[in-house]
């Protein structure tokens, strides 16, 4: 018998705010409360969210001295209380491809991977949700790792603020509003299941999308869940951004090994919650991602039952080759395979196409994340004894 799943996120205690309160991350409602318990009066404090919100946000400054249209005399009291804080950037690596991996230090010494991916038309951070993750898909390297704590959601929105920091992009520094951004595009598919930190991921986005914030397109935010059901729909009401789900197998008996939340939600009440995921155009589609394992989940038939199963649901079939890590236990299909996969899909109408895995030099590829602490700590005899019970 397999172990229950459960969102057995280890709580780690995290420190009280001792010291000044970091108001990074605060939702306007929360901001506006922490002004006024703070002294700043009840009938300004609407008027004062926006403007320290958009110094910290579409500014991005981090100094209250710099806030020039807030009195002195009230800036002095603020940088008494509080603080502009991001995590810090531990080490940065250039890949030869152009993208870039962070590798950033949060509250307790935690550690988080955030990539950032150059394209011809865009530039797509791909940012993480939790340190680890409490799920144990077997061919991801962040499921193996087993200290998990949830990211706040200064730590999730604190992410794409250092990117921009490395980028040099700030308005002042002339970044344009539009898709011209070096960063113009998010995806939650770094480490950790946003769904399992729906409320930190919902906040963060909500700067991210904000007109005051970050100001992104919805359409350009795009959250992938390994299938938390019930959380599907409220994503849609409540982030509305673009959805991915990590599908990777057709039948249950194959992705109960792959990805063990099958378990508790199996393929067909994932299909239901995705027909049921509303579009507010018709260009907009489900990302469903589909990595890649040899003489696992690559045969012609299974392209087949796949394009069946996702009959009537507006998509697209995003290959993912395998990207291996030390240890894993699978390898990479071979690349006429995956061809094959892709072509009986795109026959059926879906575009399908395959993901070039970037950053493989510096290990910065879909699901090679695990923070360097905690590296390695299982042996490949552990997560195929794991795999195997699966
Ligand atoms: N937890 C979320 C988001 C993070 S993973 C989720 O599972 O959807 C982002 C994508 O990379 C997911 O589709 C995940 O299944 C995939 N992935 C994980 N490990 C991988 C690996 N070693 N090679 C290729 N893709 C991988
Ligand atoms: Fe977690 Fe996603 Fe990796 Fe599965 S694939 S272990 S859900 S990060």
């Amino acid at each position: 018998m397999s172990a229950p799943i459960t969102q057995d996120v280890l709580t780690i205690p995290r420190k009280l705010p001792e010291g000044p309160i970091n108001l990074v991350g605060l939702t306007r409602a929360q901001l506006r409360e922490t002004l006024i318990n703070a002294g700043t009066p009840e009938k300004q404090a609407k008027m004062r969210v926006g403007q320290i919100w958009q110094w910290i946000y579409q500014w991005g400054v981090r100094d209250f001295a710099e806030m020039t249209n807030l009195s002195k005399a009230y800036r002095a009291e603020l940088a008494e209380t509080f603080v502009i804080e991001v995590p810090e950037v531990v080490s940065k690596q250039v890949s030869a491809d152009g993208t870039r991996k962070y590798l950033v230090r949060i509250a307790g010494g935690h550690e988080v991977e955030v990539v950032y991916i150059p394209e011809e038309n865009r530039g797509t951070l791909c940012i993480s949700s939790q340190v680890g993750c409490t799920l144990t898909c077997s061919f991801c390297h962040t499921g193996t790792q087993k200290l998990v704590r949830n990211l706040t959601a200064g730590e999730i929105i604190g992410q794409v603020m250092v990117a921009r920091d490395d980028l040099g992009e700030w308005p002042e520094r002339g970044a344009p509003k539009d898709e011209t951004r070096l960063l113009s595009n998010i995806v939650l598919m770094g480490m950790g299941e946003p769904l399992y930190n729906f409320e930190g991921v919902r906040d963060a986005m909500q700067i991210a999308m904000d007109a005051e914030g970050i100001q992104l397109s919805r359409r350009r935010i795009t959250l992938s869940t390994s299938g938390v059901v019930p959380e599907i729909a409220k994503t849609a009401e409540e982030i509305g951004c673009l959805l991915a789900v990590s599908f990777h197998a057709t039948t249950d008996e194959v992705r109960d090994k792959l990805v063990p939340i099958n378990k508790k939600w199996n393929i067909a009440e994932l299909l239901d919650a995705l027909r049921a995921y509303p579009r507010l155009s018709n260009s907009e589609r489900i990302t469903f991602e589909y990595v890649m394992l040899k003489d696992v989940n690559d045969s012609d038939a299974d392209a087949r039952r796949l394009v069946k199963l996702i009959q009537g649901i507006p998509a697209k079939i995003n290959l993912i080759p395998f990207n291996e890590w030390p240890g894993a236990p699978y390898e990479r299909s071979d690349w006429d395979r995956i061809q094959s996969f892709a072509d009986i899909i795109h026959k059926a109408g879906y575009a399908s196409p395959i993901r070039t895995p970037r950053g493989e030099d510096i290990m910065a590829a879909c699901g090679q994340l695990k923070s360097a602490t905690e590296r390695a700590r299982k042996s490949r005899k552990q997560i195929e004894a794991e795999t195997r019970a699966g």
